[in-house]
């Protein structure tokens, strides 16, 4: 399948991979928005939020906890982070596989753009 997160996943394009384990993969955002700035994909294809189903929510589950934990390792567990999928052309997504993002390390604004 011609997805660029299924072959960051497979070792097929490089990234800097800072957590991988048998369901998930754990990357620096090639255009990072804050300090720290990674994207949690599930190794299995799933292209919008709007593909899950309830099997996945162990899945999603787990991509969440291991975001919290990411956090805690890059020591932003107190001051804050946000996690945020963006879902179809309104939110701005641009690559159709879900992803997690993981922003750390500056007082981020609310409401978003
Ligand atoms: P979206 O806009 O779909 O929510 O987020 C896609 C994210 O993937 C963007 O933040 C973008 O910077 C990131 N991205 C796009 N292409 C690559 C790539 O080849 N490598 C990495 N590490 N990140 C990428
Ligand atoms: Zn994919």
């Amino acid at each position: 399948m011609d997805c660029l997160f299924c072959k960051i996943s497979a070792g097929q394009i490089p990234a800097t991979i800072v957590h991988q384990d048998d369901d998930l993969v754990a990357f620096k955002d090639i255009n990072g928005q804050a300090p720290l700035h990674l994207l949690i994909i599930p190794r299995r294809h799933i292209a919008t939020l709007n593909d899950l189903s309830p099997a996945d929510d162990a899945l999603v589950g787990s991509m969440f906890r291991t975001a919290a934990a990411l956090a805690a390792q890059h020591g932003h567990a107190d001051r804050g982070y946000r996690t945020v999928f963006n879902c179809n052309r309104d939110a701005g997504q641009t690559v159709f596989h879900i992803h997690l993002h993981l922003l750390a390390g500056r007082a981020l604004t609310w409401p978003p753009g």
